[in-house]
């Protein structure tokens, strides 16, 4: 399977995509956490990066396509993978397509997650996630077992400094200047299904099963 989730930040594309990860033994290719783990270490991607992250704004394009061809040759994804937040642009999906025409596998299917923008301010303004890239809760609608901390490595979760809400309003002007057009280029290549993403997690975990089961059922793979 290899499979491109698109949608606004907040979403729930990362989520989803850490479930299928574990469920099915795909590597999840978050940008975002790259570029985050990127920051953290100090890297020239990460010095190079910094203020874009931290504003809001998008990561210029070459510097994306190098670090995902790049993560995509390093990480052991033959088992498939997801595309989490890459391409976020249409130069961003013309990469991509050439670099996998040379080989010979293409994306299977592009999911778009649908999402009223009001919900997404609550989404995100209440988001925290654990520094150690362990994943990300809600205050409210996902609360760790211990306030504050991490559930897997018990380390203080944080707030992302681009999950206040002046970034957020960029981010989203963001996604529907640059990223949005993308809706309609994969839907004329037949790629695109689109998830309604306001329910709950296992809900739209639900309907996401659905949507592969039907397409590889009928595209085998
Ligand atoms: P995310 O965790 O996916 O919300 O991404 C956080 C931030 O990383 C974005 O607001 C951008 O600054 C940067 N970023 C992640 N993926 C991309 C991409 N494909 N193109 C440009 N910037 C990106």
């Amino acid at each position: 399977m290899r499979l491109i989730f698109l949608g606004a930040p907040g979403s729930g594309k990362g989520t989803q995509a850490k479930r299928l990860q574990n469920s099915r033994g795909l590597c999840q290719l978050s940008t975002g956490d790259l570029l985050r783990a990127a920051v953290r270490k100090g890297s020239g991607v990460g010095l190079k990066a910094k203020d874009y992250l931290e504003s809001g704004r998008l990561v210029p394009d070459d510097l994306m396509i190098s670090l995902l061809v790049a993560s995509m040759s390093e990480a052991d994804c033959r088992g498939g993978y997801i595309l989490d937040g890459f391409p976020r642009t249409l130069v961003q999906a013309r990469a991509l397509e050439k670099s996998l025409e040379e080989t010979e596998q293409p994306i299977d299917l592009v999911i778009e997650f649908r999402i009223d923008e009001g919900l997404l301010l609550e989404r995100l303004s209440g988001r925290r996630i654990c520094p150690n890239g362990h994943g990300e809760w809600h205050l409210k609608f996902n609360p760790p077992g211990r306030e504050g901390l991490c559930d897997t490595c018990g380390e203080a979760l944080i707030h992302r400094e681009d999950d206040y809400q002046d970034k957020i309003k960029i981010r989203l002007e963001a996604f529907r200047e640059q990223t949005e057009p993308l809706i309609r280029f994969y839907k004329e290549k037949g790629l695109l299904e689109t998830v309604e993403a306001e329910g709950g997690m296992e809900e739209i975990a639900g309907i996401l099963e659905k949507i592969l089961a039907r397409h590889y059922e009928v595209h085998g793979g």
